[in-house]
Parts: C-alpha cells; structure tokens; sequence
C-alpha cells in the first residue's frame, strides 16, 4: 500500500522532504558540473583548516553562520556543542572520534567549541541543576523527566557548568543565567578536551590553538573568550 499523507502535518514534512531533495539537485547542478568543480576536486581528499564543535539545533548551521565552503570546515555537531571528560564511560567517543580524525590524520591546527543562545541543551542542564539545587522548586518538565532520558543523560556534562553559575549568578534572570551557563559549558568543554595529554600536548607544541565561542542567535553577534582571561565579549 502506497505511503499517503493524510492530514497537514504529514503534508507539510513531505514539503520538507520535497525541499531537500531538490535541494540536492540543485547543489549537485551547481556544484559538480564543471570538471575542475571545487566538489570534483574535493572527492580526491579532504584538508579542513578548522574543526568546529558545534549544536545540532536547526538554526545555528556553521556553514550558513560563517560562510564556509564544503571542505573548509570539519564540523562535529551534538546538543549543546559538549565535550565529555575522559573518564565518562564511553560517553565521548563519538566527539572524540571526530576530533581524533580532525587532530591526528587531518593535522588541522584549531579547534573550535562554538555555544549559542537560546540552547535548549544547555536549558536542560541548567533546569536539572536548579532543581537540584532548589528543591522546593522543580525544574519545567521533571515530572515526566526519565531516568532513561538520553537527552538528560548527556547534558548531564554540563552539569558542573552549571552548578559554577548557579552559585555565582544564581540571583540574575534568566536569559543571563542561560547565557552564562551557555558560555560556561563551552570553556567546561575545552578544558575537557585539555584533560586529555595528548591534545594537550599538541597544543603546548604549538600545533593546535583551542578557541570558545558563543553565538547570539537573537542579533547575530559573535562573542569570544578571549585565551587569557576566559571572558566572554562580541567580536563582529
Ligand atoms: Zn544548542
């Protein structure tokens, strides 16, 4: 039996669906249709200047956001751009796949953990850190929280973060505490990245530069930690 849709909603992923497919029909028009094409080039091999740790959320794509071209940028995307320690059971071996591929058979010199506003993955963290840290006061969406929660488990690694802004912010609204958590968790991330020896190795030889950013999706700005002082300000 032929797969119909059968109500708005159905109809309108099918236009999703629709949209991609001719979406790849374009770019392979575009893009492959010269013989000295930049993709035909790039089929024989890859050499990316940067890798970039990003969020899966739909709306801060690194390409569209830094107008990069296909094999400018190796780009490792997870809710709440987040780099597990070591020690996390296997927790990071996906990112770490990636910046492994990135690092030792690419040799690409910097690694970037880019954050963003309004990340509903560090949301979760920071809900389950306030209602951990105020009980009177549960967290939006406890009650039906599960232990099996995959989403949970894994924002977990903001946790610390979280509880550091709590503590020290604790008294701020909101958006401040979110944005806070959410630049937090990315330099939570380099230093887990930098609990490894040899990645941190690397970049005491000088062949690898760490940066944090934070992108804000509400005006478009660009912050960025400087390596000093690990503050967080807008560049562009
Ligand atoms: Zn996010």
């Amino acid at each position: 039996m032929p797969h119909t849709s059968s109500n708005s909603t159905n109809s309108a992923n099918d236009d999703v669906i629709a949209t991609l497919l001719q979406g790849a029909q374009t770019f392979r028009q575009r893009e492959y249709g010269a013989s000295n094409s930049l993709m035909r080039s790039l089929s024989g091999g890859q050499q990316p200047g940067a890798i970039m740790i990003a969020c899966a959320d739909s709306r801060v794509d690194p390409a569209l956001v830094f107008g990069v071209r296909p094999g400018d940028l190796l780009v490792v995307r997870v809710v709440a751009n987040l780099v597990p320690p070591p020690d996390s059971a296997g927790a990071d071996a996906a990112v770490m796949a990636a910046v492994e591929l990135g690092l030792n058979a690419l040799g690409i010199p910097h690694l970037i953990v880019c954050g963003h506003s309004r990340c509903a993955g560090v949301r979760t963290a920071l809900d389950q850190a306030l209602g951990g840290s105020q009980p009177g006061e549960p967290a939006p969406g406890a009650a039906e929280a599960s232990h099996e929660s995959c989403l949970e488990r894994w924002t977990a690694v903001a946790d610390i973060a979280c509880q550091e802004i709590i503590a020290a912010h604790g008294a701020s609204p909101l958006d401040e505490l979110c944005r806070h958590a959410e630049q937090r968790s990315v330099l939570q991330s380099l230093e887990n990245l930098r609990a490894r020896p040899w990645l941190r190795e690397r970049e005491a030889r000088g062949e690898l530069t760490l940066h944090g950013w934070w992108f804000d999706i509400v005006d478009g700005t660009l912050w960025v930690a400087d390596p000093e002082s690990a503050a967080f300000a807008p560049v562009c």
